[in-house]
Parts: C-alpha cells; sequence; structure tokens
C-alpha cells in the first residue's frame, strides 16, 4: 500500500497531480485541503477510501494518527492560494500557509520519513531583471507591495524547506511553476486565461491590463503535473530547486489574439490599469529541468487552449 500526501490536493494542479498519482500506481492519496480556493468536485473521479477528503488547514497541524503504522513515502505541499486575486483577497491566509502551513506540511514530511515536494512559484523571481529566469537569479521582489503575501511567504517556504534539508536531511525538492493553465481552473479566479476565454465566449471585450507588452508563458496542465511527477519520483534530487513552465513566452496582448481566434470571435479590448508590481516578463529557463528531470513541454498552447475553452464551454453552459 503506498501513500502521498497532497495539500491543497482540491485545487487546480493539485487534482491533477492527485490522478496522477493515482494512474501511477498510489493506492491512497490523503488530500489535506480548506478549500478557500479548491473544491471536492475535483476528485469526483475517485473513491473516497482510495483519495481521502479531508478538510483541514494545513495552518494547523494534521494530527496522522488515521495513518498509523502506514507508510507515506511522499508529501507534496501545494494549498495556497495562486491566483494575484486570491491572494489579494486572503492576503494573510496566503502569508500563513506559506509560513506555518509548510513547517506543519514538512513536520508530516519528518514524521513519515517521507520525501517533500514544494510547489512554488516563478513568483519568487518578483519582476525580474533578466530573462529568462534560470533557479540561480535571486530576483527582484517588493517585499511590501500587494504581491509580497504571495512572493515573500513562497520565498520563505523555500528557506525553510532548504532548512529542513541540511538540519535533518529531509529529502526536499523545490519546485517554481510558471504560469499553468488547464481544466479545474475557476471561471473567477481572475487570472488571464480564465478572464479571456470567459469573456470571449460570452461575447464581452477582453479585459487587458497596461498596455498589453508584458510577457507570460503558458504550461499546460498535464506537462506541470508530468514535471512533479518526475521530481518527486527521480533519485538523486534532494535539495534540488526547478522551473517548472514552457519557455514560449508571448505578451498579453498577442495572447489576447490567440484566445478570440480559437474561441471564433473578433478580438474587442478593454483596456484597464495594470495592478501595481505586475511583472513586466516572465520566461523560465528549464535547461535544469531537461538536463536532470528529463522533462520539457510537449503540449502545444493552441491545442491546450482548445481544451481548456473545451472545458470552460461547457462548464458555462450549465
Ligand atoms: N491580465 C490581463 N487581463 C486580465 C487578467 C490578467 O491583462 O483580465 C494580465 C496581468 O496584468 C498579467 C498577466 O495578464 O500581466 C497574467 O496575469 P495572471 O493574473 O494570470 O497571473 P500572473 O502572471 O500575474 O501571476
Amino acid at each position: 500500500m503506498q501513500t502521498a500526501i497532497v495539500t491543497g490536493g482540491a485545487g487546480f494542479i493539485g487534482s491533477h497531480l492527485v490522478d496522477r498519482l493515482i494512474a501511477a500506481g498510489y493506492s491512497r492519496v490523503v488530500v489535506l485541503d480548506n478549500l478557500a480556493t479548491g473544491s471536492w468536485e475535483n476528485l469526483a473521479g475517485h473513491p473516497p477510501e482510495v483519495v481521502w477528503r479531508v478538510p483541514h488547514d494545513i495552518c494547523e497541524p494534521w494530527d496522522p494518527s488515521p495513518l498509523a503504522g502506514q507508510p507515506v513515502d511522499l508529501v507534496v505541499h501545494l494549498a495556497s492560494p495562486a491566483s494575484p486575486v486570491h491572494y489579494r483577497r486572503l492576503a494573510i491566509e496566503t502569508l500563513w500557509v506559506n509560513s506555518k502551513g509548510t513547517g506543519n506540511a514538512l513536520d508530516l514530511a519528518r514524521h513519515f520519513g517521507a520525501r517533500f515536494v514544494l510547489g512554488s512559484t516563478s513568483e519568487t523571481y518578483g519582476d525580474p531583471l533578466v530573462s529568462p529566469q534560470s533557479e540561480s537569479y535571486w530576483g527582484n521582489v517588493n517585499p511590501i507591495g500587494p504581491r509580497a503575501c504571495y512572493d515573500e511567504s513562497k520565498r520563505f517556504a523555500e528557506a525553510l524547506s532548504m532548512e529542513y534539508h541540511r538540519r535533518w536531511g529531509l529529502d526536499v525538492r523545490i519546485l517554481r511553476f510558471f504560469n499553468c493553465y488547464g481544466p479545474r481552473m475557476q471561471s473567477e479566479d481572475g487570472r488571464v486565461v480564465p478572464n479571456f476565454i470567459r469573456q470571449a465566449l460570452s461575447g464581452e471585450p477582453l479585459t487587458v491590463y497596461g498596455d498589453g507588452r508584458q510577457t507570460r508563458s503558458f504550461c499546460y496542465v498535464s506537462d506541470e503535473v508530468e514535471a512533479i511527477w518526475k521530481a518527486a519520483t527521480l533519485p538523486g534530487l534532494a535539495g534540488e530547486v526547478f522551473n517548472v513552465g514552457n519557455p514560449e513566452e508571448r505578451t498579453i496582448l498577442s495572447f489576447a489574439e490567440l484566445v478570440a481566434n480559437l474561441v471564433g470571435v473578433p478580438l474587442v479590448v478593454k483596456a484597464e490599469p495594470l495592478p501595481e508590481d505586475d511583472p513586466k516578463t516572465r520566461c523560465p529557463d528549464i535547461a535544469k529541468a531537461r538536463r536532470l528531470l528529463g522533462w520539457e513541454p510537449v503540449v502545444p498552447l493552441e491545442e491546450g487552449l482548445q481544451r481548456t475553452i473545451a472545458y470552460f464551454r461547457q462548464r458555462l453552459t450549465v
């Protein structure tokens, strides 16, 4: 009986990871989630004895006695609001889940002698002064700005994870996720992918913030999950940090054009102010993931967007 624990496993990336763990042969996944931004509906395909749905805020320690005497070999810590709209609304909760919550998740990994995978973020690079960003770049982060609740707490989470590795030899692997998209994103989470798709499908103008020349690179969720799987299972990666993202960079304006084209509507843009501290550029250097994980994204943006549009089309009409 192989068991993994996934915090935030009812969320967008988390639920896809749970699918992957079960498909790969895990006989049980314990999902700890307080549903701040996730939903049990995302796990609907799994029987409850295989995927445990445990309503729990990881800011409080989780009592592992229901798993007494049973081996747990993997803890993946993904619990955190991740969209700018959600982490602004839940700013203090975000700070706590990435600090106290990371400590509690690390303690669970220590308790079981399990490997620990931290879901971190490209936001640790802030508004980067170099592009593309490699793991050796230390970032350009405003510690008191509106994004600090996320950026700084993820940086703290990385630091804490590394100290558990150094002091106790915990097998820690850190993944910095760049923009990820796909089915099970929430249509109202405020991120550019669900916003543009929802707006295009309902015949509204696409809200482009600023001049639209800021760049992002978008990774389809199945590619992202494959990287997590490899980072979680390959030997000899303790203490390593990896960028996980798609290095194909584009401007937000050209992304709006692409979404409108794929939905089949003319592009109508509504300009809105650029949010404070919105990074001007973001593009991962994935040389390290290619080399050590043998991983790179394989789903082309148009194909991933078609699948995502189909998902939202269905959700928005029911
Ligand atoms: N953005 C936009 N219109 C929207 C939502 C977002 O132009 O309706 C821009 C946002 O300013 C940012 C980029 O799209 O430059 C990506 O934003 P998102 O919230 O998806 O994630 P971020 O990469 O900022 O964490």
